[in-house]
């Protein structure tokens, strides 16, 4: 399935060599632009060792198709300042999903990775899934119709979903199926766009790497620690996804010995000390045997009403039982951590998900655990850095999914 940037240049396999070869070269122009921001002419000559005149041929023609625009004068390196070249960063549109266990994130993103919607965020409980994609397919289509670009404008459909996820076929392995149908085939019978489907932890990590704190950087852990824990990984510059798709399963790493019951059937996991879901149960169960915080107000006496997100509120508000909690997870966290660091010596650790918002609560307690779990010079070598992308991190990441994989297919098709 073909649904090129280069569109416009209707392609086909008969296209004579010429045609696959300038199509070629104009793809290359396409996407140096869409990751490397205004470039020249010269420079454009340089690094494709094709001539000023063909480069500007081509650029002539990319105009034509209004996909680059001409964006006036650079800095001169000497000599007349040359004219820059970049992407029209309204030439094209993707739609970006982020599907979390409780939360919903979804907006229409161009070419600048800018969102020209509103990002719609809902509650909503995954689990009830006919319900969790009639919300979706709503809420979708309403802000499709209120930005009334037509369907031809959109490159295609990113979703992050948490989950077991095969990276090949797309096929998920969590409770979402609707009428055992695979998501992606649903959405893309529904909207005829190309959709992909990636695992929340790895989407995260695509963020990062593309977005934030592991730009330029070759070997990173992200760490997702939401309702689960999971964690992406950037190993050697590319995100590894292991035989299947399943690798960074981190929440399931043996932390206590002989601990909590967990949901995957064993006991003392990760999760079941350091989740979002066992901060809330461990608040709980904490005020039951008679804990004093501010969490008791907060949620007017319902207990069912503590999230992450009011756990975080009191460890900024100095909550002496939160900051224990947030404490607590931090130093099982580090434990898990000092792990990963013996065995991959990354350059940098970026925690992020709903429970890094407790930033340096949370971080000075991974750091003392990491003093006394890991080998100094092993740990020298890894920063630990709280997301700067926050709540951001996954829709961007889709929207990376999406065109990493346009661009790929793009160039298996001229190859
Ligand atoms: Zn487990």
């Amino acid at each position: 399935m073909l649904n090129l940037l280069l569109k416009n240049a209707d392609l086909t396999k008969n296209n004579s060599n010429t045609d696959q070869k300038r199509i070629r070269q104009q793809s290359f122009i396409v996407e140096y632009l869409y990751r490397n921001g205004p470039t020249s002419n010269p420079e454009l000559a340089k690094l494709t060792n094709m001539s000023s005149p063909t480069i500007n041929k081509l650029l002539v023609e990319l105009m034509g198709m209004n996909l680059v625009l001409e964006l006036g004068f650079g800095d001169s390196i000497g000599g007349r300042r040359p004219n820059l070249y970049g992407i029209n960063p309204n030439a094209k549109y993707i739609i970006s999903i982020d599907i979390d266990c409780r939360m919903i994130k979804m907006g229409v993103f161009n070419l600048q990775n800018e969102a020209v919607s509103d990002v719609v965020t809902y509650f909503d409980n995954v689990k009830n899934k006919s319900k969790v994609f009639d919300e979706i397919f709503n809420r979708l289509d309403t802000m499709l119709r209120e930005l009334s670009l037509s369907l031809d404008q959109y490159l295609g459909v990113g979703i992050s979903l948490p989950g077991l996820i095969e990276a090949k076929t797309g096929e998920t392995f969590s409770d979402l199926k609707i009428d055992e149908q695979s998501l992606e085939s649903f959405f893309m019978q529904r909207y005829k766009l190309p959709t992909f489907i990636g695992n929340d932890s790895r989407v995260m990590a695509l963020g990062e790497q593309v977005f934030g704190a592991a730009k330029n950087k070759e070997n990173v852990l992200c760490i997702n620690i939401c309702d689960g824990i999971g964690m992406g990984m950037i190993v050697n510059g590319k995100i590894y996804e292991g035989k299947s798709g399943y690798a960074g399963e981190l929440g399931h790493i043996n932390v206590v010995e002989d601990g909590l019951l967990c949901t995957c059937g064993k006991k003392g996991c990760l999760e079941t000390v350091a989740s979002g879901t066992a901060l809330i149960e461990h608040a709980q169960k904490g005020i039951l045997e008679g804990k004093q915080s501010v969490l008791v107000e907060m949620v007017a006496n319902n207990l069912d009403d503590i999230h992450v997100s009011t756990i975080i509120d009191a460890v900024h508000n100095g909550d002496a039982f939160a900051i224990e909690l947030i404490s607590q997870a931090g130093y099982y966290l580090g434990k898990g951590i000092a792990g990963l660091i013996h065995i991959f010596n990354p350059e940098a650790i970026i925690i992020g998900g709903k429970v890094a918002s407790a930033k340096h609560f949370l971080l000075d307690s991974i750091q003392q655990s990491l003093n006394k779990y890991t080998i100094y010079r092993l740990k020298q070598d890894t920063e630990i850095i709280a997301s700067e992308l926050g709540g951001k991190v996954k829709l961007l990441g889709a929207v990376a999914m999406v065109m990493n994989r346009l661009f790929e297919q793009e160039k298996e098709f001229l190859a």
